[in-house]
């Protein structure tokens, strides 16, 4: 939580809601004082806030059965506003407001917080789930069993805030907003005369669900296709199979239509849950009844045409929310079952063209200097889901002209480019690669362009190609640009760095962009810069801004992404301290020096300081190297050379 913070006060009212917590657990028997000492000492090194029935599990102190039975019969005595002040959401100073007008009103404390605007509505909610231990659902009519609504009238719903979503045997999943309320729980089990097994969801959440249910958009029985009539008369596996190729479909559209570049099921012990990639990070889309899970990835993989287990990185091609993506999946076995994710890749975008792909007027220059030259180097290296192809086929892009020959070899095309030949290489033979590196040397082609450089001897014919004066784009897997001379190196790909041709080496990293419409101006401290290794005394000079979220960010504080660069050139002294065997830092610091290389750290801080991203957001992504240090820039002198051409 980005405006999470910890005053004293807070942490010292932590302190005795856990002793109570802790104090309880003992009386009953569940903890010894031992065992309660270790659990404080583990939740006081914690950054983030932990409950400290979570932290008794995690050690093994006390069974998740044994804290479940033990907070629902205590469930009264866990304080949501200290809750609250702990995950720095609200202040104290807001909770004796409460409490003082509690007395005067019979809502409960959660709702007169969000009526306060104090919280939303969503920041309650997860809140709860958190502290609760109760999955977060989504009520979406596409995710639930929709005949168990039938037979319960709409105010009924309404009024109790609550949706029955999944039955099972002898147990029922209920999505409501207040899982503590004792009488509806009660209500639920007499009605339904089974267990309820709670699930959290916000107040409009569920009642926007119940008015498109009851709404006159809901298609009535004699809309309902013949095939869809026989299915609901099916067996009780035949019923699964339908409901979870609903759920995968509705997961994958909302996956594609949020632009998420990942969806990710995973199994929990409780519940299955559903989240999102976004923008790079993770963000919680729902919680699934936990009975679920094996149906759905198991659905999910036949889909790709998965065969005994074995994963056959098949990619397929197709159209979702009207958009053309391409999809694949990877899978892994954990603890509570398997997890698979979906890999969403778009079709090309605006994004490909250089302007908008968040160069520096310095660097945007460089770049397109070594693309508008004849022959030379291009060397790329990031990690994965840094955007590395689309900087490659940027690349591209721009040299596609009609008077060129250009090539590609590529492990998967991502986008087809008219004008290109690109060959897609499916195998894992070095050999059989290697030999098609060579026969690109040899083509009566201009451009090459492979995506990986996998052996010494693929690393030679590009190397020959650009002796004899084609263009070479290729990447290679290293953090930074001083990572991939040693990388290369090390794998025996040296002799590209040899080639006496102009080299030009990109490292790129993603990274969120502010939302404009909540960004809060925010002034960094000197210590905080002096880490980033930037030279922090011009620092009340410049604006710089922190992530807060608001609806039109769903919360996150940030939309969309950009991106940092750092570019080194292979100058004559470059290229003798590599022939030196000179360490990578020496390397980086002589680049620095001499030729005024500007770090991914530098030109994330002038991002940040004309207001694009924050500070927060370019430490999560860049490395820092100590050395850069010795070479520090002020944020003047930085700006000055991100912004000369
Ligand atoms: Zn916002």
């Amino acid at each position: 939580m980005s405006t999470a913070h910890s005053s004293p006060q807070a942490s010292k009212s932590a302190a005795t809601t856990a002793l109570k917590l802790g104090d309880l657990m003992v009386r009953e028997g569940l903890l010894t004082m031992d065992g309660l000492h270790k659990a404080l000492a583990i939740q006081k090194q914690s950054d983030e806030y932990l409950p400290l029935g979570r932290v008794c599990v995690d050690l093994k102190l006390i069974s998740k059965q044994e804290l479940q039975r033990f907070l629902s019969k205590y469930q009264k005595h866990i304080q949501i506003g200290e809750l609250l002040v702990n995950m720095g959401l609200i202040t104290q100073t807001q909770v004796q407001k409460i409490l003082e007008m509690q007395k005067a009103s019979s809502k409960r404390f959660g709702a007169l917080l969000v009526q306060s605007g104090f919280i939303s509505e969503s920041q309650l909610t997860n809140a709860l789930s958190i502290q609760l231990d109760i999955p977060r659902m989504i009520p979406s009519l596409e995710l639930m069993d929709q005949r168990l609504l039938e037979g319960i009238d709409e105010e009924t719903l309404r009024f109790n805030e609550f949706i029955p979503v999944d039955r099972s045997g002898n147990q029922m999943t209920v999505i409501m907003s207040d899982p503590l309320n004792s009488n509806l729980m009660q209500q639920l089990v007499d009605r339904f005369k089974c267990k309820i097994i709670p699930a959290i969801a916000t107040p409009s959440e569920i009642l926007s669900t119940i008015a498109e249910f009851f709404g006159p958009r809901r298609k009535g029985p004699e809309e309902v296709s013949l095939d869809q009539d026989l299915m609901l008369k099916e067996t009780e596996q035949d019923k699964t199979k339908e409901e979870v190729s609903s759920m995968a479909r509705f997961l994958v559209r909302s996956a594609v239509e949020e632009g998420a570049s990942a969806l990710h099921v995973e199994c929990q012990e409780n519940y299955v849950r559903v989240r999102l990639r976004k923008d790079g990070v993770m963000v919680h889309k729902t919680d699934l009844p936990v009975r679920v899970g094996p149906a759905l990835i198991e659905m999910l993989k036949t889909a790709f045409r998965l065969k005994g287990g074995k994963y056959w990185q098949e990619t397929i091609t197709t159209h979702v929310a009207n958009r053309k993506v391409d999809l694949s999946i990877s899978f892994f076995q954990g603890l509570w079952g398997e997890n698979l994710v979906v890999h969403i890749l778009y079709a090309p975008s605006r994004m490909l063209i250089f302007d908008n792909l968040g160069f520096s007027p310095v660097n945007l220059s460089k770049i397109n200097s070594y693309l508008e030259r004849s022959g030379g180097m291009i060397i790329t290296s990031s990690p994965i889901r840094s955007g590395k192809s689309t900087l490659m086929y940027a690349c591209l892009l721009t040299l596609n002209q009609l008077h060129r020959s250009v090539l590609s070899l590529e492990n998967h095309v991502h986008y087809t480019m008219p004008g290109v030949i690109q060959h897609h290489y499916k195998g894992d033979d070095p050999e059989a690669h290697e030999a098609l590196v060579e026969a690109m040397a040899e083509y009566d082609s201009d451009v090459l362009m492979v995506d990986d450089i996998p052996s010494p001897q693929s690393a030679d014919s590009l190397n020959r190609a650009a002796l004899m004066g084609k263009k070479v784009i290729t990447s290679h897997h290293a953090a930074d640009t001083t990572a991939l001379i040693y990388a290369l190196v090390n794998s025996g790909c040296e002799a590209l760095l040899h080639s006496p041709v102009p080299i030009l080496l990109i490292s790129q990293r993603l990274l969120r962009r502010l939302c404009e419409k909540c960004k809060v101006p925010y002034s960094p401290s000197e210590a905080e810069l002096t880490g980033m290794k930037v030279m922090a005394g011009d620092r009340g000079a410049y604006q710089f801004y922190t992530a807060k979220g608001c609806k039109d960010c769903q919360n996150q504080g940030y939309t969309g992404q950009t991106a940092i660069h750092e570019l080194l050139e292979i100058t004559d002294e470059i290229h003798n301290a590599v022939l030196q065997k000179k360490s990578s830092t020496s390397i980086r610091e002589m680049a620095r020096r001499d030729s005024n290389m500007i770090s991914m750290i530098e030109d994330g801080v002038f991002k940040a300081s004309a207001g694009l991203t924050s500070l927060e957001e370019v430490r999560r992504v860049s490395l820092i190297h100590d050395s850069d240090s010795k070479s520090a820039r002020s944020i003047k002198q930085i700006y000055t050379l991100c912004t000369s051409k």
